[in-house]
C-alpha cells in the first residue's frame, strides 16, 4: 500500500492524503483548501462555486478524516445515486436513503451508521424530515451536515423546494454540528436565504470564481443549424454532448436527423413518460447514447463529468440559464465546447413569449433577454462579458472563445450599408431581413416577385456576396441602430435617423468581416490551445479511444456509468503519459488506490498493447512500490515533468523527493513521513529510474561505485540484483545496488 495505516486526524495534512489516496489528485484547487480548513475547524460554511468547480470534495474529504457520519441533504434521487456510486468507486463508504430504498436495506445502512463504518449518508429532504428520522440521527455521531444544492431553499430561485425551508430543524436539534451549504447559484438573495433559513452561525462564505476556462465559447449565426450541427458532430466523433432546443417537436426531429447519420442520439422532454425519460437519461450516462437533444428539462441533477460539448439550438432566455446549461460540459476539467446558434428571429419569439408570462416580471425578463442578446452579438471577448454579468472582471481576454481565437477584422462597410439601406427605403420599408437579403442578391422567388421588388433600383446590387455574409452585415446594422425591426408589421425593417445619415453619405460605418463558422473553433497559430487535443490520427488519440472502449466495457460489466470508472481527463492523461507501472499509474491525476487496485492492471495492459514493454507487467505482481527498472523500457524512465517536481506534498513520491532535495537522509524522511524506510528507498529509486536527479553521492562513495562495478564485471552481463548482493557478501543493500546499476547505465548514456 502507498500509505501506511496511519490513524487519520482531522487536519489539512490528512485531508491532502485522502485526496491523493482516494481521489488520486495531487493537490486541492485553491478554494477547496480554505473551505476544508474552515470545515475542519468546525465552522459553518457557505460554498458558492460553479458546476464542475469541485464542491463535492469540500465536504467529502472532511467527512473521511473526521469521526462520525457526514449527513448530506440532496434534492434529487439520481444525483444521490451518482455521488454514492462515485464515492464507492473511490473506496469511500457511503450510502443513500430516499423513497426508493426498501426497509431492510435501510436497516443495514442504519447499522453501518451506528457502528461508525459509514462516512457519508445521503438523504432526501423528505426523508430527513419524515417521522422518526431525526431521532434515528440522534443515536449516531454526526460529523457535519452538508446541504447540497442549497439554493433550493430560496423561493427566488428556479429550483425552489419547499421541504428545504424546514431544514432549520437541523440547527435546532443539533446545535453543535457544523453545517456546510453548497450551491452553484451566486446571487445575493439566494445567498441571504441560505444563511438565514439554515440558521447558520456566522458562516464563512466562499465565493469562487465562476470562470470555466476549459470551455471554448462559440456563437454561430442561426442559419442552417442542422447542417452546422451535423458538421460539428463530424469533428467531435464519439464525444458526449447535449443539444438544447426550445420545443419538444424540434427535439424529436433533430434527434431523428442525427440518428440518420448513424450517430446514437436520443431526445428528452417533458412530454415523455417518466420511464421513457429515465431510460434516455440512463443511456446517456452509460455512453450508449452519444447525443441527447432536449428541452431545458434535461440536465438538472446530472453528474456526468464527460459531457464534452453543449449546443444551444435556440437563444436561451437569460445568461443564468445559458451558463448553467453550458456548465454541464467539461466538468472533469478537460476541454469542452459550448456552441450557441443565434438569430434575431429567436429574440423576437422569446420577446413574444416573455411578454405573455407573469406581467410583474416582464420588464425584468426582457432586460435579461437583452443581456443575453448582447452576449451573442458581442464583438469582444465573450468570457469577459459572462463573468462581468456575474460581477467578476477578467483582466485579460480569455483566449478560449470564438472572438479571442479569431478576432474579427474590420473594414469600411459604408458602401455595403448604403446598398442595404437603399433597398430598405425603395422597398417602402416592407422588407423583412430575409426578404431584404433576397432582394439584394437578386433572387427570383415568390416573395420577391409578388411584391414587385425585382423592379427596384437596388435589386441584385449585392449579388456578389453569399447569404450568410449579408445576414451578418444586416445584423450589424441592426446592432448599430441603422435600422430597426417593426415587430408589429410583420417584422419589416425600418430605417432610423442614423441610417438616413449613412444613406446620405454623412456618416461612415465600420463593419466586422464575416467569418465562416469552422474558423471559430480553430486555434490561432502560435498560441497553445486550452482545448488542445491530439490529432485524430495520432497514436495518442488511438490509445485514448482504446482506453475509452475498455472503460465502457468495465462500466457495463459493473453496471455503472463510464465516468465513474475514470474521467475523460484521466484517460487523456493516461494516453499522453503511457503509464506502465504501478507508480506511474498512481501518478495519473484521478487514479487513487482503490481505482488502481480495481482497474490499474487492465488499463496498464491496454497501454502495453499500444506499444509499451510487456516486461513492465512483472512489476504489478510485487506488492511493493517498485517500478520497472529496465531503462530500455520506453515507458518507465522519463524526463521529470515539471508538475511533479514543483507541486507540494500531494503525492507521496513527490513528497519524498522534496525532502530529499532539502537534504534529508532516507532515514530522516521515513521518520518525518511516518513511512517504512524501505518505502522511502523505493520512492527514491523510482524517482531515479524516472530520470530525476538524486544526490547519489549521499548513498554511494566513489569507492563504493568502483567496488560494485568490479563485482558486476566479474559476474558478467547484467547480473540479477540478488546475485550481486550475494557476491558482495551483503555489503550493500538492494537500494544501493539498484541505484548503482542505474547510475552505470546513465553514464553509458543508455
Ligand atoms: P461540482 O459538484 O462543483 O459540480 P464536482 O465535485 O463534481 O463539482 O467536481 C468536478 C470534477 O472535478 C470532478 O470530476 C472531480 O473529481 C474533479 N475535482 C474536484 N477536485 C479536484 C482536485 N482538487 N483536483 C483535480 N480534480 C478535482
Ligand atoms: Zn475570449
Amino acid at each position: 500500500m502507498l500509505f501506511a495505516a496511519e490513524p487519520l486526524a482531522p487536519t489539512l495534512e490528512s485531508a491532502r492524503k485522502v485526496l491523493k489516496q482516494y481521489y488520486g489528485y495531487d493537490s486541492f484547487r485553491p478554494m477547496q483548501e480554505d473551505i476544508i480548513s474552515n470545515v475542519l475547524a468546525g465552522q459553518d460554511t457557505v460554498v458558492l462555486m460553479p458546476t464542475g468547480g469541485g464542491k463535492s470534495v469540500c465536504f467529502q474529504v472532511p467527512a473521511v478524516v473526521q469521526e462520525g457520519v457526514c449527513v448530506v441533504v440532496s434534492p434529487l434521487i439520481a444525483l444521490m445515486k451518482d455521488q454514492v456510486e462515485a464515492l464507492k468507486a473511490n473506496g469511500i463508504s457511503a450510502a443513500y436513503i430516499n423513497s426508493s430504498v426498501g426497509q431492510s436495506e435501510q436497516n443495514n445502512i442504519a447499522a453501518d451508521c451506528l457502528n461508525g463504518y459509514l462516512k457519508l449518508l445521503y438523504v432526501s429532504p423528505e426523508k430527513l424530515l419524515s417521522e422518526g428520522f431525526l431521532t434515528f440521527l440522534k443515536r449516531m455521531r454526526i460529523s457535519m451536515f452538508a446541504i447540497d444544492e442549497a439554493h433550493c431553499i430560496s423561493s427566488w430561485g428556479h429550483d425552489f423546494r419547499p421541504e428545504y425551508t424546514q431544514l432549520r430543524v437541523l440547527r435546532e436539534q443539533f446545535p453543535q454540528v457544523p453545517i456546510i451549504a453548497l450551491t452553484a447559484t451566486a446571487d445575493r438573495l439566494t445567498q441571504r436565504d441560505i444563511q438565514t433559513q439554515l440558521r447558520l452561525n456566522e458562516p464563512r462564505v466562499f465565493l469562487s470564481s465562476f470562470d470555466r476556462p476549459n470551455l471554448n465559447l462559440i456563437v454561430r449565426p442561426g442559419q442552417d443549424r442542422v447542417g452546422g450541427i451535423l458538421e460539428f458532430l463530424e469533428r467531435h466523433q464519439g464525444e458526449s454532448g447535449i443539444i438544447y432546443c426550445l420545443s419538444r417537436k424540434q427535439c424529436e426531429t433533430l434527434a431523428g436527423k442525427i440518428q440518420a447519420k448513424g450517430i446514437k442520439a436520443g431526445f428528452y422532454h417533458a412530454g415523455m413518460t417518466p420511464n421513457q425519460r429515465a431510460s434516455v437519461q440512463e443511456g446517456f450516462l452509460k455512453d450508449d447514447l452519444q447525443v441527447i437533444v432536449a428541452t431545458i428539462a434535461f440536465g438538472m441533477g446530472i453528474d456526468k463529468s464527460n459531457v464534452r460539448w453543449v449546443i444551444h439550438y435556440n437563444l436561451p432566455k437569460n445568461i443564468e440559464g445559458y451558463y448553467q446549461e453550458i456548465g454541464r460540459a467539461g466538468r472533469d476539467g478537460a476541454p469542452g465546447t459550448a456552441v450557441l446558434f443565434y438569430s434575431f428571429a429567436d429574440v423576437m419569439s422569446l420577446r413574444d413569449m416573455l411578454s405573455k408570462d407573469d406581467p410583474n416580471l416582464t420588464q425584468l425578463n426582457l432586460t435579461k433577454l437583452e443581456r443575453m442578446q448582447q452576449f451573442a452579438e458581442a464583438a469582444g471577448c465573450r468570457r469577459k462579458i459572462l463573468l462581468n454579468y456575474f460581477g467578476e472582471t477578467l483582466p485579460q481576454d480569455c483566449g478560449n472563445c470564438d472572438i479571442c481565437r479569431n478576432p474579427p477584422t474590420t473594414f469600411d462597410g459604408t458602401e455595403l450599408a448604403q446598398k442595404a439601406l437603399s433597398a430598405v427605403v425603395r422597398g417602402r420599408e416592407r422588407l423583412s431581413i430575409s426578404l431584404l437579403i433576397d432582394v439584394l442578391r437578386g433572387m427570383r422567388n415568390q416573395a420577391v416577385l409578388s411584391g414587385g421588388f425585382d423592379q427596384i433600383k437596388t435589386y441584385g446590387a449585392g449579388r456578389d456576396l453569399p447569404y450568410l455574409d449579408w445576414y451578418s452585415y444586416v445584423h450589424q446594422m441592426l446592432n448599430d441602430g441603422l435600422v430597426y425591426i417593426a415587430y408589429e408589421e410583420g417584422y419589416s425593417l425600418k430605417i432610423t435617423a442614423l441610417g438616413k445619415e449613412v444613406l446620405q453619405g454623412q456618416r461612415n460605418v465600420l463593419m466586422k468581416k464575416f467569418q465562416p463558422a469552422e474558423k471559430a473553433e480553430k486555434t490561432p497559430r502560435g498560441r497553445k490551445a486550452a482545448a488542445a487535443k491530439p490529432a485524430a490520427t495520432s497514436p495518442e488519440a488511438a490509445l485514448f479511444e482504446a482506453l475509452r472502449t475498455l472503460r465502457k466495457r468495465i462500466a457495463d460489466e459493473q453496471g455503472v456509468p463510464p465516468y465513474v470508472i475514470f474521467t475523460d481527463s484521466t484517460l487523456q492523461e493516461m494516453a499522453a503519459e503511457r503509464p506502465v507501472s504501478r507508480v506511474a499509474m498512481l501518478g495519473i491525476s484521478g487514479v487513487g488506490m482503490k481505482k488502481f487496485e480495481n482497474y490499474g492492471e487492465a488499463f496498464i495492459r491496454e497501454v502495453l498493447a499500444h506499444g509499451g514493454n510487456p516486461a513492465a507487467l512483472a512489476d504489478l505482481d510485487e506488492d511493493t512500490l517498485s517500478i520497472n527498472l529496465d531503462p530500455d523500457d520506453p515507458g518507465a524512465p522519463r524526463a521529470p515533468r515539471k508538475k511533479e517536481v514543483n507541486t507540494d506534498a500531494g503525492s507521496t513520491v513527490e513528497a519524498t523527493y522534496q525532502l530529499h532535495r532539502m537534504g534529508l537522509s532516507p532515514e530522516a524522511i521515513a521518520e518525518r513521513r511516518n513511512l517504512a524506510l524501505s518505502t522511502v528507498h523505493t520512492h527514491l529509486s523510482t524517482l531515479y529510474a524516472k530520470g530525476f536527479d538524486l544526490r547519489i553521492e549521499d548513498f554511494l562513495s566513489p569507492q563504493d561505485l568502483a567496488t560494485i562495478q568490479t563485482a558486476q564485471a566479474q559476474l558478467g552481463g547484467e547480473p540479477m540484483l540478488r546475485d550481486l548482493f550475494d557476491h558482495l557478501r551483503e555489503q550493500y543493500d538492494y537500494f544501493r545496488l539498484r541505484l548503482a546499476l542505474m547510475y552505470f547505465k546513465r553514464l553509458k548514456g543508455e
